[in-house]
């Protein structure tokens, strides 16, 4: 199989395997790509947030927030996608093959906002107590 292009900074993606998922990260940027539904498979993996490496450079995430960037497999323009949830997050999708773009850093905390649901139930104990 061919090698993808960081869609960021033109870098090599390496393909890494955590677990039986395989996904493609970016050995300059440390970006991550996932196919269609491997992120929401991952992010149910235990441990799987060691995948990602870099931090997320807030500075750089704005600076690239116009810029449209194509999609390493399809190469059309991928969509921008805001999670405004524990943590906001940019990342962005495919229209085409639904694959994410997730920066350094990016795919903890998209995590991380999975596990809101614990925290809502615990708010949601605390509000039941008070009433
Ligand atoms: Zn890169
Ligand atoms: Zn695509």
């Amino acid at each position: 199989m061919k090698s993808l292009k960081c869609p960021k900074c033109g870098g090599t993606l390496e393909a890494i395997m955590y677990e039986d998922i395989e996904v493609d990260r970016c050995c300059q940027c440390t970006g991550i790509w996932f196919d269609s539904s491997e992120a929401e498979n991952l992010k149910r993996l235990k441990g799987s947030e060691k995948i990602d490496i870099g931090d997320l450079n807030t500075e750089k995430a704005t600076e690239t927030l116009d810029a449209t960037i194509p999609c390493p497999r399809c190469h059309v323009s991928m969509i921008k996608m805001l999670d405004l949830d524990k943590h906001p997050i940019w990342y962005e999708t495919c229209p085409q093959c639904q694959g994410i773009w997730f920066d350094a850093g990016e795919f903890k905390k998209f995590k991380d906002n999975f596990s809101q649901p614990k925290l809502l139930s615990k708010a949601m104990r605390v509000f039941r107590f008070k009433k």
